[in-house]
């Protein structure tokens, strides 16, 4: 059985989907899910589930039920899958009654292979009355952390999930999901009654994506910099904290030729829709947006994720900016950090209505990233360990890639806790830094700052530094931020034994950073040939025309990855374009022509 499973599996992996071979833990999910098991499936994002669950629906009799949140996201999702000569359909509150009852008449007639509902709408007596009448041959449950009430994604119509296994126990159940924490996973298992189903774990390392933190100077204008130099004309996602750091960046950025758009919860629907839409479907676009934009974007070719304010935890950024390069091609984490993130992420925690038990736990978190931006060790390895995962230093990191000097900054650090006491601990490090550097302006003498012991002994060390030193402290917990005391800094318990000299401080050395040096693009246009380029310069063109005239996105009728293979290799017949990732038996036959005809031209 096994043995005929998995050929079969492969067969349909080639012809159907036109990749030659199954990823990581791909094949053994499907071949437990082909032969009834049910399963559980944790990978990050990019890493392949759709699938898990597609390879075993098309090999079992009847239709794959696939609950999804996302009603945006199913209409792309049926879209390339019809490219792909799968009948696959939707129900969800967006269709009219016609076409609703026509899909719910195939459903029962056997004539889908995939359905994607709607949570709410699968657990309607109706719905399930049809599931009874129907042949299925699994339930996928896709973004199946959205049972768990602690996670930001919480939707309470996936608590009602777990009568799919009551009502239907013979049919195998798949639930997805990129969310990695153990608390998470057991929520999943407890809720929808998975405990009889077998647990994939991936690693969640996104080898293709560059993780770079940069000390914040000049935020917008390092971000524009980071844009035009690594990523001109690509799509990106630059996110912000607040609704109108969003709309001021993204006015910002047209007005500096770049091609964004503004997202987040204060716009009305109909203009959000379109942003993301146009996000979605066209090339190049940088969205920049809050949280509220996130998940479910699955567009495969966005390059970089940038992040102009802290995230709340590890997590957060390890969701959010897994969001890049979803197709397995370079992309770039970029994050600009400073002391004034440390302080608005201690004070919104602070200030937050939770209980302390929660605020311990925000804080613990918080702790857990202002370590992944203050490392100067690899910062995958940083990550990764934080999901329990070992690893080694990756090489495709900032400081992997150009190793930060640290410096003894002991005496710095004592200096600058010493003007915090000094100064009655009710300053800020702008203040701070004065005092330090011995300027006596007008808020120095008004309170007398230039009769301290402390005032000038940090004339040497400059303002960049200081400010350097002062946000370590911070991150590393020497120093703590009063917002009662409108940002004030005051000592934190770890600062005792520095205070006393009995312990040695490290920080990393703040450098203008040069940038990094070119990477190795081996699978990209980077390394194609000028004719090559021309090629795909018009396999480009010619996709943005098919996508037009069929009203899908562009990456529905070729991924960008396939297009450059394409360009590379300039296949000269149907056979040699057969082999190409990408190339299944449907988009031979369809656009087989069309292409070939483009390789050949001069
Ligand atoms: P996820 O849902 O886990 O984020 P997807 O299912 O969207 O990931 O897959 C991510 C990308 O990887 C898609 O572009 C998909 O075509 C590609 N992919 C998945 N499995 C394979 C495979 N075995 N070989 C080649 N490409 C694959
Ligand atoms: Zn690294």
């Amino acid at each position: 059985m096994t043995m005929t499973a998995s050929t079969r599996a492969l067969a349909l992996l080639r012809e159907t989907f036109g990749h030659a071979q199954f990823r990581g833990e791909q094949q053994a999910i499907v071949e437990h899910v082909i032969t009834g098991g049910d399963a559980l499936v944790l990978m990050p994002t990019g890493g392949g589930k759709s699938l898990c669950y597609q390879v075993p629906a098309l090999l079992r009799p009847g239709t794959g039920v696939v609950v999804s949140p996302l009603i945006a996201l199913m209409q792309d999702q049926v879209a390339a899958l019809t490219q792909l000569g799968v009948r696959a359909a939707v129900l969800n509150s967006t269709l009219d009654a016609d076409t609703a009852r026509t899909t719910e008449r195939a459903l029962v007639a056997g004539e889908i292979d995939l359905l994607y509902v709607a949570p709410e709408r699968l657990t309607t007596p109706r719905c399930l009355d049809l599931i009874a009448r129907s042949q299925v041959a699994l339930f996928a449950i896709d973004e199946a952390h959205c049972v768990s009430q602690w996670g930001h994604d919480f939707r309470p119509e996936y608590l009602q999930l777990s009568l799919l296994h009551a009502r239907f126990p013979d049919v195998p159940r798949i639930a997805l999901t990129a969310t990695a924490d153990p608390q998470t996973r057991s929520e999943i298992v407890a809720r929808l009654a998975l405990d009889r189903a077998r647990v994939f774990v991936s690693s969640f390392d996104r080898p293709n994506i560059r993780y770079t933190i940069v000390d914040k100077t000049d935020p917008r204008n390092q971000l524009l910099r980071f844009i035009r130099d690594e990523h001109a004309g690509a799509a990106g996602i630059v996110y912000c904290l607040s609704r109108r750091k969003v709309d001021e960046t993204a006015a910002w950025l047209v007005a500096q030729g770049v091609n964004a758009l503004p997202y987040h919860a204060g716009m009305d629907n109909a203009s959000r829709a379109r942003h993301q839409a146009r996000f979605q479907s066209e090339d190049g676009v940088v969205i920049v947006a809050t949280i509220a934009f996130g998940m479910g974007i699955d567009k495969p070719d966005v390059r970089f994720v940038a992040h102009l304010d802290l995230p709340k935890s590890i997590e957060g950024y390890y969701q959010e900016t897994g969001r890049a390069g979803r197709d397995g091609l370079p992309a770039d984490a970029w994050m600009a950090y400073g002391l004034a993130d440390v302080v608005q992420q201690r004070r919104l925690i602070e200030q937050s209505e939770g209980s302390d038990e929660f605020k311990r736990i925000s804080t613990a978190k918080l702790d857990a990233l202002l370590g992944l931006c203050e490392t100067p060790g690899c910062r995958r390895v940083r990550l990764l360990d934080y999901f329990g995962e070992a690893s080694a230093a990756c090489g495709n990191c900032d400081t992997c890639i150009d190793a930060p000097q640290t410096w003894d900054a002991t005496d710095a650090a004592r200096k600058a806790l010493s003007a915090i006491y000094r100064t009655g601990q009710r300053f800020g490090a702008v203040h701070l830094i004065d005092v330090l550097r011995g300027r006596s302006n007008e808020r120095v003498l008004r309170w007398e700052h230039d009769r301290l012991g402390v005032f000038g002994i940090g004339a040497d060390v400059d303002d960049n530094t200081w400010r350097s030193v002062f946000r370590q402290l911070a991150a590393l917990g020497y120093v703590r931020v009063d917002h009662a005391a409108h940002g004030a800094l005051k000592l934190g318990v770890a600062s005792r034994p520095v205070l006393k000299g009995e312990e040695r401080v490290e920080m990393r050395r703040v450098v203008a950073r040069t940038p990094a040096p070119a990477r190795p693009r081996t699978s990209t246009a980077e390394a194609l040939t000028p004719v090559a380029a021309g090629v795909l310069q018009r396999l480009k063109a010619w996709r943005t025309g098919e996508a037009r005239a069929q009203a899908v996105p562009a990456y529905v009728i070729l991924h960008d990855s396939t297009l450059s293979e394409i360009a590379r290799r300039q296949p000269s017949d149907a056979g040699a374009l057969a082999r190409i990732p990408g190339i299944g038996a449907r988009k031979l036959e369809r656009y087989g022509d069309a292409l070939l005809q483009i390789t050949r031209a001069p």
